[in-house]
């Protein structure tokens, strides 16, 4: 297991001045960049979800990007900055992107913009618990090292989005659904994810906090200040930090409490946390109620048992929910990897037996007209746990 230091600086705006600063307090306990050498290929993995202005705190904020190339620049590396939102990995496709998302100005200090949109198939991950074999953007192959760049907000199907989430843009956009349709619950997918970081094991993570998404993330939620970059070499042990900041214990986030159970990640206590910023934690932070495990029902069997789960997962089960604002565009239906969205009338009707609750609907909805919703006797409940 990696060195379990994370640092956290407060930053409160993306000012250049303000930014630079901030990382030099930020990279020096950690080591600095002294795993870069002149002539590496370094991929930054950044968040760019999707085509949105940096403003809407959806994405990596391209003024803290642009000072992590620079310093990659002036160490002589050779670096390319990219991510697979959701959609399709091609270079029109990302061409939007990387315009909506400010992220060309990487292009002023040298730093390029991948444009190869070729994608590898590792048939054999041995070490791997769920993810076996996949596929997976070869940008991030042909690096030397992988500096994992992620933006802190909340997630529906995972409670928090931040570094360990990031690298799931490893997978071709197109591919993610997919994904999520052969780990359909939230302890398979977390267990995932957690393979994807130890197949790239990115050798730097950085959270952009400085401003996060909080309520309906993580790309439709409002912007909220934090004020704080974060960083670690142990990417487990970032996020368990980062989740402190908004309010949440490892349980609630699937992704930390199953990286300490593989021996991957430290619990809060045993973590070194360092900088000026450690302490932060926003105890108003709107996060999503993650939802309950389908496994939850398993013990129920026969009819009876059947209707007991079907009552139990209506009464219980976290789901998406059509609110306001629908333009009936129907991307929600595409993106759906259970076939549970059909179109009636303009509007996307949900087939709640088929719905695997992925969140994918709520995600990739341009409109936030898809919510999460946790019903009352849920909520009840999670207050008498
Ligand atoms: S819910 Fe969102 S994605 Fe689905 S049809 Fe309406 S606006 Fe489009
Ligand atoms: S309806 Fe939404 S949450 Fe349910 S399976 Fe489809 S995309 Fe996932």
């Amino acid at each position: 297991m990696c060195d379990s230091t994370v640092c956290v600086v407060k930053c409160n705006s993306y000012d250049s001045d303000e930014v630079k600063n901030s990382f030099d307090r930020l990279l020096s306990p950690i080591g600095g960049l002294d795993f870069v050498k002149k002539g590496m290929k370094v991929a930054v993995k950044v968040n760019l979800v999707t085509a949105i202005k940096p403003e809407k705190a959806a994405t990596t904020h391209p003024a803290l990007v642009l000072e992590l190339c620079r310093r990659l620049i002036e160490l002589g590396a050779e670096v390319t900055v990219g991510d697979s939102p959701g959609g399709p990995f091609t270079g029109i496709y990302l061409k939007g992107v990387y315009s909506a998302t400010g992220m060309r100005r990487v292009c002023d200090v040298g730093a390029r913009l991948n444009d190869d949109f070729s994608s590898t198939v590792c048939d054999s991950f041995p070490d791997a618990v769920k993810l076996k074999s996949f596929e997976y953007t070869s940008w991030l192959s042909s690096a030397d090292v992988i500096i994992n760049f992620a933006k802190l907000k909340t997630h529906g199907m995972m409670g928090m989005s931040a570094a360990v989430k990031n690298m799931f843009g490893a997978i071709p956009g197109t591919l993610k659904p997919e994904y999520h349709y052969r780990f359909s619950n939230s302890r398979d997918f977390a267990d995932m994810l957690i393979d994807i970081d130890e197949f790239f094991k990115p050798a730097l993570s950085i959270v952009d906090g400085v401003d996060a998404m909080e309520g309906n993330g993580p790309t439709m939620g409002d912007v909220r200040h934090v004020g704080i970059l974060a960083a670690s070499k142990n990417v487990y042990d970032l996020d368990t930090v980062c989740a402190s900041v908004i309010s949440l214990t490892p349980d609630r986030v699937p992704t930390c409490a199953l990286a300490i159970e593989r021996g991957l990640g430290h619990s809060a206590k045993e973590i070194r946390a360092v900088g000026d910023g450690v302490g932060i934690s926003i105890c108003d932070f709107k996060n999503i109620d993650r939802p309950n495990d389908i496994e939850f029902f398993g013990g129920l069997i026969g009819i009876k048992g059947k209707l007991a789960n079907k009552f139990l997962k209506s009464a219980l089960c976290t789901r998406p929910t059509l609110s306001r604002g629908c333009v009936g565009c129907r991307k929600c239906a595409d993106v759906c990897p259970a076939g549970a969205i059909s179109m009636k009338d303009k509007k996307p009707r949900i087939d709640r037996e088929k719905c695997i609750r992925c969140f994918c609907c709520q995600e990739f909805c341009p409109k936030g007209a898809m919510t999460v919703h946790r019903p009352l006797a849920a909520r009840a409940l999670a207050k008498i746990r």
